[in-house]
């Protein structure tokens, strides 16, 4: 917002599409910038974090929202009946909108489609849509990785991929310490020791005495309840 004697310019109006690590970030850098920020996302813990940003949160389900979360902290695939919700909600706020920000991912699945085209034709000329998931297929329909889209009615998609290579010296440092981290569990007084018992070891051992021992590529159904835990 801009207070000048010629008048006022209005903040910007910024909505962010999934409030896990990015998406948080990207309400924290759109309040920093001035601007009123709404975001959701399917998990019930986001709410209280988006709000703990000064941004609106917008519930689609709170029924839903309950389970929507796996042991891991991540989101599951949501039902039809949800997303058409999901969409008439989002599809409202999108005629007070300046810019989207798109962030939604589901582990081990394509990207959910958050934004039709149908939708895409409500924001005004001039809008921003960033659609950060493009690599999995994309949150917004027409977008297209490593492409700036104009669509018919004036609205830009920005679809940029890899965004820790942007990032480098500062992706390489959390990577890094990630990579220790993890190190540190396996390697206790200069030696190699495999502790089953450790929650983060058991979920990224693959194999043991010449075994398959993750569920993950275990039986197809195995599999299935495993990536939905
Ligand atoms: P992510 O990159 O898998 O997904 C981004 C966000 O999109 C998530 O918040 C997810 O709930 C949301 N989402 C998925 N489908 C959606 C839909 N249909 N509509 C709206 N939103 C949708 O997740 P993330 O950003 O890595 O983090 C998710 C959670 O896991 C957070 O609570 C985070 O703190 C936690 N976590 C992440 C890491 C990590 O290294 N990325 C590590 C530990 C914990």
């Amino acid at each position: 917002m801009m207070m000048t004697a010629a008048g006022t310019i209005k903040a910007a109006r910024i909505l962010v599409m999934g409030a896990g690590v990015a998406g948080l970030q990207a309400i924290a850098t759109g309040r920093r910038l001035g601007g009123i920020v709404s975001a959701t996302d399917v998990r019930a813990a986001a709410k209280e974090q988006v709000e703990s940003l000064g941004a609106t949160f917008i519930t689609v389900d709170e029924a839903a929202a309950r389970t929507a979360e796996t042991t891991a902290g991540y989101a599951r695939e949501m039902g039809e009946d949800y997303q058409r919700r999901q969409r008439e909600r989002i599809t409202e706020a999108l005629k007070r909108t300046d810019i989207v920000i798109c962030t939604a991912l589901i582990p081990g699945r394509k990207a959910p489609v958050l934004l039709t085209s149908a939708m895409v034709a409500e924001l005004a000329a001039g809008s921003v849509i960033v659609d950060l998931a493009v690599e999995a297929g994309g949150n917004v329909e027409g977008s297209r990785p490593e492409e700036t889209v104009l669509t018919p009615n004036g609205v830009k998609i920005i679809g940029p991929v890899n965004m820790p290579s942007r990032i480098a010296a500062d992706a390489s440092q959390l990577y890094a310490r990630n990579l220790l981290s993890f190190l540190a569990l396996l390697v206790k007084d200069k030696e190699l020791k495999i502790d089953t018992a450790d929650e983060i070891i058991k979920a990224t051992l693959l194999t043991e005495n010449g075994a398959v021992v993750n569920p993950l590529l275990g039986s197809p159904a195995a599999t299935e309840a495993a990536a939905s835990n």
